[in-house]
């Protein structure tokens, strides 16, 4: 007999299917790269967060190799019990010399990290956290764990923010948290951190910055948005994800005072209650930094890339989001449009993923196209003359945003 969830859930899937909302996971047959192989099929990637190109470096691939004959698969126990092992404490010391912070602590993930970070420095009804509206989804549901009060800004709307901390409720907080994202993912805009932290310490907020996308992206030598504006504070609070520039694996990191760390590591159950990272990771993660802080001209590249990607957009008379960062989404309405663009470039080499609502708003489904230091020029030169053509055909994807 068929359970009524089995009934729900076929029901479901069906309408995802026919509203074209279902997601088919594409197979990449190689490693992550600027040009490798999916579906058959040899592509120029444009939808990774290789930004640095280190996902399958020789060298962050020979660091995880030592550890795992160093240290073996896994440490079967969570950090407090027996699961710190020297590479741990190594990976967090390379952390603390690279984003110049006091402590660092690691968790499985960046989604981890926020998790273990919301509930736990802002746990009571007497809390408040303020977060933007179009932060990443970790946070919203780390917010969703803590018991705090909750106001949501619009995005990078700030005087509302400014409103919402002067509002009765928000003077009265106990522990007051602003959470943004520096680079947001979907438009691949920057936080304005300076007036962010202008505004958490008029109000004794304490400014929390998820660095996912901008970890060895942003900054003169890829230390994120706090180097980007020139503003980096002990007070603020980083995470980030080894995940994307620094390695491409898994890992999340917590970057702030030895005193926030230490009650993190104390109290915040994703940290109690999981397990610590592989060694592998710790290891190619490390090797990761320190090819980043040794090779500053990685960013000059991913900078150049970046620049002649967004221009041949432009002139392409795409609809995007204007900015720096190398998230360079392509605005083309319907969610419908968005797979349809995406399987043409796949049918010219270019991979790209379409997003439609609910990951985006309604009537704004993108193309994100997002760039790496790894790409050459002609990689760019390709995508682009493949995303001509397939506009071409999709009049919706033209205009200015
Ligand atoms: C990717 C991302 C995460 C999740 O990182 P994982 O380490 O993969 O869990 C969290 N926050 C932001 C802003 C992200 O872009």
């Amino acid at each position: 007999m068929q359970t009524t969830l089995e009934k729900t859930l076929a029901k479901e899937l069906a309408e995802l299917r026919e509203s074209g909302q279902y997601k088919q996971a594409n197979e990449l047959q190689r490693p992550q790269a600027p040009r490798t192989r999916m579906d058959g099929r040899d592509v120029v990637m444009l939808s990774s967060n290789n930004y640095l190109g280190l996902a399958n470096h020789p060298e962050v691939v020979a660091a995880a190799r030592r550890a795992l004959d160093q240290y073996g698969l896994g440490t079967a126990s969570v950090r407090f019990i027996c699961g710190t092992m020297t590479c741990h404490l190594e990976l967090e010391r390379k952390i603390c010399e690279f984003i110049g912070c006091e402590a660092a602590t690691t968790y499985i993930s960046c989604w981890d990290a926020n998790v273990g970070v919301m509930p736990t420095l802002a746990p009571t009804p007497e809390d408040a956290i303020f977060s933007d509206a179009l932060n990443h989804a970790s946070i919203i549901d780390a917010i969703r764990l803590s018991k705090a009060q909750r106001f949501i800004y619009k995005h990078r709307d700030l005087a509302e923010l400014r409103r919402m901390l002067e509002s009765p409720e928000g003077r009265k907080a106990r522990n007051k948290l602003i959470v943004t994202d520096g680079v947001f993912s979907m438009e691949g805009d920057v936080a304005d951190l300076p007036a962010l932290k202008e505004l958490a310490d008029q109000h004794d907020a304490v400014l929390i910055v998820d660095e996912s996308h901008a970890t060895g992206v942003l900054g003169k030598t890829g230390r994120g948005t706090a180097e980007h504006f020139g503003v980096q504070d002990p007070n603020t609070i980083q995470t980030s994800t080894l995940g994307k520039a620094l390695g491409g694996s898994c890992g999340g990191y917590v970057a702030a005072t030895r005193t926030v760390c230490d009650y993190l590591v104390q109290k915040s159950r994703p940290q109690l209650f999981s397990n610590a990272l592989p060694p592998a990771v710790c290891y190619g993660a490390m090797a990761a930094i320190d090819v980043l802080m040794r090779e500053p001209e990685r960013l000059e590249k991913l900078r150049r890339n970046v620049a002649q990607f967004r221009a041949g957009v432009q002139e392409l008379g795409l609809k995007t989001i204007e900015g720096i960062t190398p998230i360079c989404p392509v605005i083309v309405g319907e969610t419908a449009t968005a797979i349809q663009m995406q399987k043409a470039l796949l049918a010219e080499g270019v991979f790209v993923s379409g997003f439609g609502y609910p990951v985006v708003p309604k009537g704004e489904a993108r193309l994100r196209c997002q760039i790496s230091a790894a790409h050459e020029p002609a990689d760019i030169e390709f995508a682009l003359a493949a995303l001509k053509r397939v506009a071409e055909k999709f009049p919706q994807a033209r205009g200015r945003a």
